[in-house]
């Protein structure tokens, strides 16, 4: 890794802009954490303004030199040839990963592999931009449209599911033109190092992806800088509505990917076992640090207790352990506060009503006993109004609460302010495909969960989100319509009229 200054056991990694490694001006650094262990791991720049604005400045020298000159098939050509990279890359990239926030190595393996269909897609997509030719009422205007980049792009990720959430952002960035300035989550920086390492090892001009580290104040840096047209932004939704505001203060626009507390609703005529593993898969998996975990489960009351005595046995029954062995089937939060999070958050729940089904205690996990490892909770019989059914807690926390008519469940499920996505368990297809209009979430699943796919629209209604990465819509937020007239006529028109 070009970035990496000395391989010990704690590297040392630099920002990376206009190609080069760059030590941050102020001289300050900050530690990653290992979650699994509790150690640190790894330093990195702590960016400010002034290595912001180096990183945006490269940037818009690349847009305006190498890349802007670039044909828009050489431009697709060599994002595929960066996802041949990264596929050839991926267990590094997994390993990276895993070391920094705690998730299956498997898991990440997964990702890893599969985004490198992010960049063959949008690749093929960046020579299909097309303008159009608009039929005016004065025929002698040639009147066409451009669709052209908007600059400078600011990518701000959280670390749930760093090179993925990367790729979903900077893929259609890339596809319509435009430049990148990323800034990874504090908690997993260093596999954004790799990618851009392996973008230019494909033959990506220097300064086409800047890489600059920090937390909240770096972010905040790239929001406000004058020179980047546009945020996509993924992470929680208070963030979110911070940078919308910094953002609309100067007319930059925004594209956000924020958080859920999605439902999976679970029919009297649904495969039990089906809806069983799947409502499992959507809170466990990841140990519930996934944007579109399903972290309340509606089952219809006259299966209700079935479902419940089976979710109990299998959480229970939920190998947690060191995310990089095979065979683990959960491993920790990714850092101390989202662990302490899990603990209030259950904790006030309990204290508003609700009953504890199982888990609710940190998870003891033989030779990692540094490690922020919690328990798959199960909370029931849960009174309206109750916290835990409205807010986020991004772990592996289930309320579950039983339904007796379809409206209820659909109350039920439309009640929070968030809309990412839900699920929706019957073999009624009457029933499934209704439901599927009624829920208020970017995302509804009939009979799976927690699936995704690059050419599938994926965003939020309501407080998850605006705009949408993802499938061949994606790519408009990431371009701006210029309109051109061409008079062909040599008559001379009256300069005191408006031409109509
Ligand atoms: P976070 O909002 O705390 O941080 C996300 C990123 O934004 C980090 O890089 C952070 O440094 C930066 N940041 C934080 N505050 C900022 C500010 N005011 N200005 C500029 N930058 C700022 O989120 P997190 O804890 O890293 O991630 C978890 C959240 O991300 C959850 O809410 C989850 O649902 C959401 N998420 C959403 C999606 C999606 O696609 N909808 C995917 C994954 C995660």
């Amino acid at each position: 890794m070009s970035e990496v200054q000395e391989r010990s056991e704690d590297p040392v990694y630099q920002n990376h802009i206009d190609g080069q490694p760059c030590a941050g001006a102020e001289g300050r650094q900050f530690k990653a954490v290992n979650p699994s262990t509790g150690r640190p791991w790894g330093s990195f720049v702590e960016s400010g303004a002034a290595d912001v604005d180096a990183a945006v400045h490269a940037a818009r020298r690349a847009l305006d030199g190498p890349w802007g000159r670039l044909s828009p098939t050489r431009r697709g050509r060599l994002m595929m040839a960066w996802g041949d990279k990264i596929a050839a890359h991926a267990e590094t990239i997994a390993r990276l990963e895993s070391t920094q926030n705690g998730k299956l190595i498997g898991e990440m393996l997964a990702q890893a592999r599969v985004v490198c269909d992010w960049l063959y897609y949008f690749g093929g997509l960046a020579d299909k931009i097309e303008g159009r030719t608009i039929p005016l009422e004065r025929r002698s205007v040639l009147n066409y449209t451009l669709r052209e980049p908007l600059g400078v792009v600011g990518v701000i990720v959280p670390w749930n599911s760093p090179t993925f959430l990367t790729l979903m952002s900077c893929a259609p960035a890339l596809a319509a033109g435009n430049t990148i300035v990323l800034k990874p989550s504090e908690v997993t920086s260093a596999s954004a190092f790799e990618l851009v390492r392996l973008a230019e090892a494909a033959g990506f001009p220097p300064g086409v992806i800047n890489v600059v580290t920090g937390a909240r104040a770096a972010g905040e840096a790239l929001v406000d800088h004058p020179m980047v047209a546009k945020i996509c932004f993924t992470g929680s939704d208070g963030a979110g509505r911070a940078i919308a505001a910094r953002a609309g203060a100067r007319l930059a626009s925004c594209t956000l990917e924020l958080g859920g507390k999605s439902p999976n609703i679970v029919f009297e005529d649904a495969p039990v076992d089906n809806a069983v593993a799947g409502i499992l898969s959507g809170i466990f998996a990841a140990a519930g640090q996934t944007c579109i975990a399903g972290s309340r489960a509606y089952v219809h009351e006259r299966i209700y207790d079935q479902v419940m005595e089976r979710l109990v046995t299998r959480a229970r029954a939920i190998r947690i352990g060191d995310p990089l062995a095979a065979g683990t089937q959960m491993g920790p939060a990714a850092s101390a506060a989202q662990l302490h999070k899990n603990e209030t958050m259950v904790a006030r729940a309990l204290e508003h009503g609700a009953a504890l089904a199982c888990g609710g205690e940190r998870a003891k996990v033989p030779g990692f006993e540094g490690g922020y490892f919690y328990q798959p909770t199960i909370l029931h019989r849960i009174p309206e109004g109750n916290p835990i059914l409205q807010e986020e807690v991004f772990g592996p926390v289930l309320a579950i609460t039983p339904f007796s008519s379809d409206d209820e469940a659909v109350a039920l499920a439309n009640g929070t302010r968030f809309g990412l996505a839900a699920g929706v368990w019957t073999s009624n297809f009457a029933r499934a495909h209704t439901m599927a209009r009624r829920l208020q979430a970017g995302t509804v699943w009939i009979n799976t969960y927690r699936a995704l796919a690059f050419n599938s629209p994926f965003g939020g209604y309501k407080d998850s989100g605006l705009g949408r990465v993802n499938g061949i819509e994606s790519i408009d937020q990431f371009l701006q319509t210029k309109s051109v007239w061409c008079e062909t006529s040599d008559e001379i028109q009256d300069p005191f009229v408006m031409k109509v």
